[in-house]
């Protein structure tokens, strides 16, 4: 076994400019989540030319796709998958108006085309399927939610991806999330001369808040709501007929994200009543779920992290987390999602303005080989 991850080692060696150039690439040209058509397509031709078997679009999503390769003819193997994503966010640049890698995604579409290819070149040591899944919309509507709904994780022994972070951590926690649009309809009126003819549609956002802020306490740390008025109204001098609200709601597993979801609606129905302004909300169509972690999965990726030379791990923190479409994967079938930190490039976090200089950096370029050296290791050993 060691002997066949020194080869793996050498292989994803021998196409390092090839990945660095898939990196580039998508860096250099940023979509937006739901529009990744460039991105997909640059994707699917690289992995069509060196026989990866690509079905594109897939399930329906015009920039997602599976690419497949079989080592055995019957493929009574395991089966392991590596998730691609390559959105980019919006709103950078001095005007904020341009949209950039400033999430790394380009760095994840060349760490899981590394291991996949890597793995396909040696493919004759193994017995298996190797899957790269080209997950789009990570960022805004979260696909792989999708994509596990619809069974494409099901009889599948491994997914692994590697994210950039501030540190290094292979016991990765996610918040479950989902958020809601709440919308309140009142009656406009002279806020002076005749404001008892009126219906405030802002004082029950403000209500809703204070229901809010009281629930806190009740769910403790477990739990984290955010949320912003969206409209408040058009003049202080008209009592605001209108009013809207964005909240997000976390949870550090997806039953209480569901017991705090019913009674965020109750604020909303309460606000309603207290004041009379009509209650309407919307839920998000995904629900983000926590990440439920696969101590054996870990424990490999760790001891193959180890032989690259990354040994010190931080602990996943349940608290201080944000939330991602994997959460859903690791519902369906063992994961691995692992961040490899940056601290050392930059102090830049994810989504900041100057981390859009870390995702193309050539340090990120050196991260992205060991990503890809430690997913087709760990990959190797799960087969
Ligand atoms: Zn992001
Ligand atoms: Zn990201």
């Amino acid at each position: 076994m060691e002997e066949i991850k020194q080869i793996i080692c050498q292989a994803e060696d021998k196409i390092a400019k090839w990945a660095e150039e898939i990196s580039d690439y998508i860096y250099n040209n940023p979509e937006l989540s739901d529009e990744e058509y460039k991105s997909s397509a640059y994707l699917v031709k690289k992995l069509r030319s060196i026989g990866f078997n690509v079905t594109y679009p897939y399930l329906g999503f015009d920039t997602s796709f599976k690419a497949e390769y079989c080592s055995d003819n019957e493929h009574n193997g395991k089966t392991v998958a590596f998730l691609a994503e390559y959105d980019a966010l919006p709103g950078y640049g001095d005007a904020h108006n341009k949209t950039a890698h400033a999430c790394g995604h380009n760095w994840i579409a060349g760490s899981t085309m590394a291991a996949a290819r890597s793995l396909k070149d040696i493919s004759r040591y193994f017995n298996g399927k190797i899957i790269l899944f080209g997950t789009q919309s990570e960022e805004k509507t979260g696909s792989k939610v999708n994509f596990a709904e619809l069974g494409a994780f099901d009889n599948i022994d491994a997914v692994l991806q590697m994210h950039l972070g501030r540190v290094n951590c292979v016991d990765t926690t996610a918040m479950a999330m989902t958020d809601y649009t709440f919308e309140f309809y009142g009656r406009a009126a002279h806020a002076a001369k005749e404001p008892e003819n009126g219906i405030n549609a802002l004082d029950a956002c403000h209500l809703a808040i204070a229901g809010i802020n009281a629930m806190r306490q009740q769910f403790g740390p477990d739990v984290k709501i955010h949320e912003v008025i969206t409209n408040g109204g058009q003049s202080p001098n008209i009592i605001p007929e209108y009013a809207s609200m964005w909240i997000f709601v976390r949870a550090t597993d997806k039953n209480i994200l569901e017991k705090a979801a019913e009674r965020i609606v109750n604020i909303g129905k309460g606000a309603s009543l207290m004041t009379g302004a009509q209650f309407r909300y919307k839920r998000a169509k995904n629900t983000f779920y926590d990440i439920k972690r696969n101590e054996k999965l870990n424990s490999l990726m760790k001891a193959n992290l180890a032989e690259l030379g990354i040994t010190r791990l931080e602990e996943g923190d349940k608290y201080h987390c944000e939330s991602t479409d994997i959460g859903n994967v690791s519902y369906r079938c063992p994961v691995c999602y692992t961040t490899l930190g940056t601290s050392h490039i930059s102090d830049a976090g994810i989504h900041e303005q100057g981390f859009i200089d870390v995702a193309g950096s050539d340090e990120a370029k050196k991260l992205m080989h060991i990503a890809a050296k430690a997913m087709a290791m760990t990959a190797l050993d799960v087969l």
